[in-house]
Parts: C-alpha cells; sequence; structure tokens
C-alpha cells in the first residue's frame, strides 16, 4: 500500500483536479490511498464563517455562499451539467448551514471543527467523482469513522489502537481510497481536528497503521529545499534528508511538512517523499532513517508572528527549577508553543506562539510574580549547518533579541522593523 497526499495547492481549481487523475495514471492506481485537504484557501474562507458566526451573524450566509460558489465553480468545469456531484456539494452546504442555525453550543473549538471539516468533505467528494468519471475506480472513505481523538477541539490526539483497528478493517488492499485530511472524530463522533495544516499528518496515520510501503506529500515545490523560496534566493533541493533532520526543520517552522508527521513514520522508518505535482517524474526529496544530508547545505527556516517574553524576578531572588516549572505549566494551560528559550540567574526569556489567542490572559498570570517584558511580532531564525560567514550575510542590519548556539543549529529572535 502506498499513501499519497494532496494538499490544498494540488486542487485549487479544475485543472490542478484533472492534474491529479494524471499523477495517478502516471504512477498507478491500485494499492493507494488518497488523502485530501480542502480546496486552495477554503479553510480560511471557511475561518471567515466562523468568524461571521460569533461576530456577526448577518454576514454568515454570504460568507458561506463564497465557499459554495468556489466549489461550484470548480466543479461546472469538471463536470457535465446535471452530474450528481452537483447535489452533493449543495447537499454539503446545506448541511453546514442547518449545523450553525440549530448550534447551541458557544465553544468555538467545538463550532470550528463542525464547520472546517466541510472543506475537505467537499473536496474529496469531489476529487473522487472526477476519477470515477474518468474511470478510475475509487472508494470515498470518511476519515472521521476511522481515525478517532480525544474531545481537543482544533488539535485533537490520536487514540492509536482504535484508529489502527478500524483502519486495518476498512482499508484493504488491491483498490484506490480517497479520503480527507485534517479531520478525525471523538468518542461521541463529533467532529474533531489535527491542528491547521494537519493533513500531511493525516497521511502518516494511515501509513503507520497501514504498513504503507511509503508516504507521498505532492507539492508546488520541487521537494523540501535548504529554505522558503518565498524567502530566500537561490534555494537548493535536498534531495536526501534524515528523519531528524526533517522534524527539526518542520518543528522550527520549514512549512513544507507538518510537524507531527515524521514521528509515525520514523517508527516504523515507513520513507516518505516530497515530490512536485507538476512534475511528477522527478525524484524530489526521500526522507528515511539515518541519511547524510545531500547536498550538505545550510538549511535556513523562517517562523514570523513569534512572540518573546522576558521575564524576571520582582525582588531579585534567582530563577529556580520551581520557578521554571511554575511558568511551563501556565504555558501548557494556556497551549503556548515554546520554540526558543533562555535562562539566567534572575531572568528567563521565553519564544512562544500564540496560536490560540491567548496571551492576554498568561501576560495576566505572569505579573502576579514577575516583571514581564514581552515583544509581538518578532521573527525566529533557525540555521542549520551554517558558516559563520552565511549567519553575517543573513543577519546584516537585523537587531537580534536572542541568540543561542550549538554545534549544528543557530537561532535567533529577530525583531522586524
Ligand atoms: N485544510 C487544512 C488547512 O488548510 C488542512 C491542510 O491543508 O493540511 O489547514
Ligand atoms: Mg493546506
Amino acid at each position: 500500500m502506498q499513501v499519497f497526499k494532496f494538499g490544498g495547492a494540488s486542487v485549487k481549481d479544475a485543472d490542478s483536479v484533472k492534474n491529479i487523475a494524471t499523477v495517478l495514471k502516471k504512477t498507478g492506481f491500485t494499492n493507494k490511498l488518497i488523502v485530501i485537504s480542502a480546496m486552495g484557501k477554503t479553510t480560511n474562507a471557511l475561518e471567515n464563517v466562523i468568524h461571521a458566526y460569533f461576530n456577526d451573524s448577518t454576514k454568515v450566509t454570504d460568507t458561506i455562499e463564497t465557499c459554495l460558489d468556489y466549489h461550484l465553480d470548480i466543479i461546472s468545469i469538471l463536470f457535465p451539467k446535471g452530474h450528481a456531484i452537483f447535489e452533493t456539494v449543495h447537499t454539503l452546504f446545506k448541511q453546514l448551514g442547518n449545523f450553525l442555525e440549530l448550534n447551541k453550543s458557544p465553544n468555538y473549538d467545538f463550532v470550528y471543527d463542525q464547520v472546517i471539516c466541510y472543506g475537505e468533505l467537499t473536496s474529496t467528494h469531489i476529487v473522487s467523482a472526477f476519477l470515477s468519471e474518468n474511470n478510475i475506480k475509487n472508494q470515498w472513505i470518511d476519515a472521521r469513522e476511522l481515525i478517532k481523538t480525544d474531545a481537543n477541539y482544533r488539535d485533537a490526539h490520536v487514540d492509536w489502537e482504535t484508529t489502527k483497528k478500524n483502519i486495518q478493517d476498512t482499508i484493504q488492499k488491491e483498490g484506490l481510497f480517497v479520503t480527507q485530511g485534517f479531520v478525525a472524530s471523538e468518542g461521541n463522533n463529533f467532529t474533531t481536528t489535527l491542528g491547521r495544516e494537519g493533513s500531511d499528518y493525516t497521511g502518516a496515520i494511515f501509513a503507520y497503521c497501514l504498513n504503507a510501503e511509503n508516504l507521498t506529500i505532492w507539492k508546488d515545490v520541487p521537494g523540501v529545499l535548504n529554505g522558503d523560496p518565498r524567502v530566500f534566493k537561490n534555494t537548493k533541493l535536498l534531495k536526501r534528508i534524515s528523519y531528524n533532520e526533517a522534524i527539526e526543520m518542520a518543528f522550527y517552522g520549514a512549512s513544507v511538512i507538518h510537524p507531527k508527521t515524521l514521528q509515525p513514520l520514523q517508527r516504523k522508518e515507513i520513507p516518505l517523499y516530497v515530490k512536485s505535482f507538476i512534475t511528477p517524474e522527478n525524484p524530489g526529496t526521500y526522507i528515511g532513517k539515518g541519511i547524510q544530508l545531500d547536498p550538505m547545505v545550510a538549511c535556513f527556516i523562517v517562523k514570523k508572528n513569534q512572540i518573546l517574553i522576558s521575564l524576571s524576578s520582582i525582588d531579585f531572588s534567582f530563577i529556580m527549577e520551581e520557578n521554571i516549572s511554575d511558568i511551563f505549566n501556565l504555558l501548557h494551560i494556556y497551549k503556548m508553543k515554546v520554540t526558543m528559550m533562555q535562562n539566567s540567574a534572575i531572568s528567563f526569556s521565553v519564544c512562544i506562539e500564540n496560536k490560540f489567542n491567548t496571551l492576554e490572559p498568561l501576560l495576566k498570570k505572569l505579573r502576579a510574580t514577575y516583571k514581564v517584558r514581552w515583544n509581538e511580532g518578532v521573527t525566529l531564525l533557525t540555521a542549520r549547518h551554517a558558516s559563520p560567514n552565511e549567519m553575517n550575510l543573513l543577519l546584516h542590519g537585523r537587531k537580534v533579541l536572542l541568540k543561542q548556539e550549538n554545534r549544528t543549529v543557530t537561532q535567533y529572535v529577530l525583531k522586524e522593523e
């Protein structure tokens, strides 16, 4: 069994959907499970629906319509008039509207997941129907029936035992299966999601549970590059990298792979390929166990919109293990992701990501015990295998707020002008 993951960019319009069929024709379509994200920027568009629902309910209908029209435009190019897919798509958006009309829960994260899943539900119905139209027999699977999680909406944790059983019972070899990335469900069958950009992780979950031969993530770039081409000039394709290298790069913000993806793969040593859906015959990047980075070049990862918090004791007392453990407990409670930290006798600095909009209550708690300073909108720059010369060129004229270094990695928190 092989697992393919196609992200939003690979289903963003009618031509892209046609291209999926082309990729499958070139690579074979038996013994394969394909995981698909919402089309283009649909997830953001659905976030607008959720925003409207909570903040300005007069806009709910319009925001839903915008999203529906985008899909209708695509399917009217792909399918003949009167094809059953039109009814399917209308029904899905009707269900979404009905949910919001009937919903009584004030829980933002819960509502978010019940709404946001329609992006993936719609895209997979469209791709599955399009493949069938083109005589590529396939089975549409509701990933929510297989991937079970806790009820931690928007960032749910997988129940591996149940998930593995469900997947192995349902997905039999031989066929072609089409399913959604990102979505899952909790014990009461309400929809949960695995975190933004979580479809890669879904690919890894299926690959792990199916003992797949490999997982391929299809992208609009040639593979994993040594820097984001939107930020750096003259980027190079990394042909071969180790799980370790990939996991470090993903964790610090290389958006090409979702950070959670590598762990299940490396546990079973399932190779990961990152390839271009535009040139599927090219080898792309191969990620596996203990591989020497090839080519051996410096890799740069930029993560914007971080927050640097610096704490110092009010009364000049030391910041000790006990304080640090209290601080981390708060970071955990407010779901802050820590990307760098440093301490001295009477101060502690931590760079965090405010994914869940919880900065205010966190600061309030911290102020009760510490003198607190913070900078919002800072950038975390992580450089791997970079020479001092390369670093100097990169940092030229930029204001460094914090620096940390070991033999392989140098990290900087930079102030944006
Ligand atoms: N559609 C979801 C998102 O945009 C999941 C994904 O694309 O991986 O975050
Ligand atoms: Mg995406």
